[in-house]
């Protein structure tokens, strides 16, 4: 009996700013994008355990993105 474990990212777009920001690497005035990013342990290809969850804010222009806490990114969706 044997068991194929290994690990699988998910990216997730959650939507964007409801205000205009100014992005920090291309200076243009754009609603920023928030996006989610998991790591999870896999069975057979299937995600079973969580091993880390990440929110970022991005420019989809630019791409530059920084790390935010899950808080930030609900507060910013408005959620
Ligand atoms: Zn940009």
């Amino acid at each position: 009996m044997f068991f194929l474990v290994g690990a699988q990212t998910y990216s997730h777009e959650l939507g964007f700013y409801k205000k205009e920001g100014t992005c920090p690497g291309c200076g243009r005035t754009i609603n920023l994008g928030i996006a989610r990013y998991s790591a999870w342990l896999t069975v057979f290809f299937v995600p079973c355990i969580p091993l880390s969850i990440k929110y970022y804010k991005y420019c989809p222009d630019c791409g530059i993105s920084a790390q935010i806490t899950r808080k930030e990114a609900k507060s910013l969706l408005g959620q």
